[in-house]
């Protein structure tokens, strides 16, 4: 039923006339409540009711959103993210457009033969084989740049024994390079399943569906792409904070794959050059193999990579003396603009935005604040003339074309392009890191590896590494004469190391411990959910391993005033999830929970 609310979200039993074609994913509207409601077939019942029945109103169409398999992928993801399973049917497929359907391929369209020849290992020397076995998770470390090329080794071997590929990446724009590659390599035996409109996109999916592709690339809805004989899932960067889905049912696009690989027997490539703290955690416990290049190519594949304290705005000596000679570089921070208002000229009062408090940072030559984004204005006074603590890619932009006979460019701002140039010198964010395909840079220098270190954020230093190596790869290995300098005052941080190193897994163990001392350790199913004012000690008795609970007395939406309301933070261990599931449905059938998001941004 088309009601996305977990008290509401069980099978109800319909009569289906012989004289209607459906069946399992079909799309149809019942009575419901005095209403007419929309909703999907599931299956023949297997206990009906020995009531009346009410008869289906009618079938939209011919198309079956599901078959039985994909079902069970659906379900699971209602399950493990405690959402309704109208919402997981309903983004997992892009929105009915009726018209397209009557131009839909009758028949599967003829999909021709490969040419060539699959290799049997990646450029790395990883066995194609062990990565396409059935039902097998692997951890795949490609050499720096060096995804694509193990991605099409991969999708290639797939598509020889006659199974179907899936290819997932985490943004579209630009499209990175292993799509990009992917998407060339297949030419029409591929598609792109990713933005267009909404014409475009159910055009897309029906044409998925009727088998026209063996090779699909896309974005996270991708992971529901109706392909049949899927032979492997490949997640590109399955670290980036794009594999998230931020709207219910707030699936990770990692564990989805993980799950349609597991249901239909195919295999799962996570690739990344520094994994999920999730995904270090399950290569640890022995549930994901690994497949890292040899240990010697790999070794000489690591860039050569140096600290220097940060003085001054983020500069040192050491990278003015670096930028004497680089030419081509790329100067990573976490901070945009110019600087910080720090005080009022006009009252000389610390700096706050009139309108919400927050703090004023300069951009592009004018004071805005940074949470509410208005013009900012001393909130004290009035005044907009600040005091500035310089410091961020604009003032780091201006310093570098004195410091540097390079052409600058500050790719931080709205309207730049993203990614490095290779004849030029880019200051960006993290945001300028993407998968561009093979570059080389003279020095990569991550300016301020401190202060994004020091942000609170249960992934927030998993991404910052994994940035950090992403980037680090462009200087090329050691021998290419490439650098990668970190300005850091804690050379000896695991997260400094890792990069040092090149090897992030003892940063990710003790990421591990830590989040298992906060009460949150990788692989623990995590939640916040809102609801009624005792709903912290209703989770605990639920099973919570953790609840940190925030209270307030003004109600929620539909909640009486005297309960108040309270809004927890829980992290569940695996073997009591299942019962900690059912409780929540419960406490959400009796009003007491009234919304929960699965893996929220802490
Ligand atoms: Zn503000
Ligand atoms: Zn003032």
């Amino acid at each position: 039923m088309a009601v996305p609310r977990l008290s509401v979200d069980r099978p109800f039993t319909y009569l289906l006339k012989d004289e209607h074609d459906a069946g399992t994913g079909s799309l149809v509207s019942v009575p419901f409540h005095g209403r007419t409601v929309r909703g999907w077939i599931l299956g023949p019942a297997t206990d009906p009711p020995s009531a009346r029945l009410l008869p289906v109103r009618r079938v939209f169409g011919d198309v079956r959103f599901f078959d039985p398999a994909m079902l069970r992928l659906l379900r699971w993801v209602g399950e493990r993210y405690v959402a309704p399973l109208t919402t997981v049917i309903e983004r997992s497929h892009p929105p009915r457009v009726a018209g397209e359907e009557s131009l839909a391929a009758q028949e599967p369209a003829a999909v021709p033969e490969r040419s060539g020849s699959a290799v049997d290992v990646t450029e790395d020397g990883v066995a194609v084989a062990d990565l396409l076995a059935s039902a097998r998770v692997t951890w795949l470390r490609p050499l720096p740049q060096q995804e694509a090329q193990a991605c099409l080794a991969v999708v290639e071997g797939c598509v020889a024994s006659g199974l179907a590929a899936l290819v997932i990446v985490p943004e579209a724009d630009p499209l990175p390079e292993t799509a990009r590659a992917v998407m060339e390599a297949f030419g029409h035996r591929a598609v792109l399943f990713a933005g267009g409109d909404s014409r475009e996109r159910y055009r897309t999916w029906l044409d998925i569906r009727a088998g026209a592709y063996r090779v699909v690339v896309g974005t996270r809805p991708a992971v529901f792409a109706p392909v049949a004989g899927l032979g492997v899932v490949w997640i590109s960067r399955e670290n980036h904070p794009g594999q998230r889905e931020d709207r219910a049912p707030y699936y990770h696009v990692r564990d989805v794959a993980v799950a349609r690989a597991r249901i239909g027997g195919a295999a799962c490539v996570l690739a990344s050059l520094c994994p999920s703290a999730e995904t270090a955690a399950g290569v640890r416990h022995g549930t994901i193999a690994t497949a890292h290049p040899q240990r010697g190519v790999e070794r000489s594949a690591a860039p050569l990579v140096e600290t220097a304290p940060p003085e001054a705005e983020d500069r040192s000596n050491r990278l003015t003396q670096l930028l004497k000679t680089a030419r081509s570089a790329v100067l990573i921070l976490s901070r945009r603009g110019y600087g910080i208002a720090r005080v009022c000229r006009s009252c000389g009062e610390p700096a706050a935005c009139a309108a919400c408090r927050g703090p004023i940072v300069v951009e592009q030559r004018r004071p805005t604040c940074r949470v509410c984004g208005t013009a900012g204005v001393c909130a004290v006074c009035g005044a907009s003339d600040f005091g500035i603590e310089r410091g961020g890619t604009e003032r780091i932009a201006e310093w570098a074309s004195r410091a540097s006979s390079l052409w600058v460019e500050n790719r931080a701002t709205e309207d730049a392009p993203p990614g490095p140039a290779s004849n030029a010198l880019v200051v960006g964010t993290a945001a300028t890191v993407k998968e561009v395909g093979p570059l080389r840079l003279d020095l990569v220098a991550i300016l301020d590896p401190d202060r994004a270190l020091a942000r609170p954020g249960l992934h927030s230093a998993e991404q910052s590494v994994a940035t950090w190596m992403e980037a680090a790869a462009w200087a090329g290995p050691k021998a290419d004469g490439g650098r990668v300098l970190l300005q850091t005052r804690q050379p000896g941080h695991p997260a400094i190391q890792a990069v040092i190193r090149w090897d992030p897994m003892p940063f990710l163990a003790g990421e591990a411990k830590r989040r298992a001392e906060a009460g949150f350790p990788p692989g623990h199913p995590i939640f916040r959910i809102e609801g009624a004012g005792d709903l912290d000690q209703s989770l605990r008795t639920a099973g919570a391993a953790t609840v940190l609970a925030t209270s307030s007395a003004a109600p929620g939406p539909g909640e009486t005033p005297r309960e108040g309301r309270t809004v927890c933070l829980v992290s569940v261990s695996p073997e009591r999830f299942d019962p900690f599931r059912l409780a929540v449905l419960r406490l959400a059938n009796e009003g007491a929970v009234t919304r929960v998001e699965a893996e929220p941004h802490l």
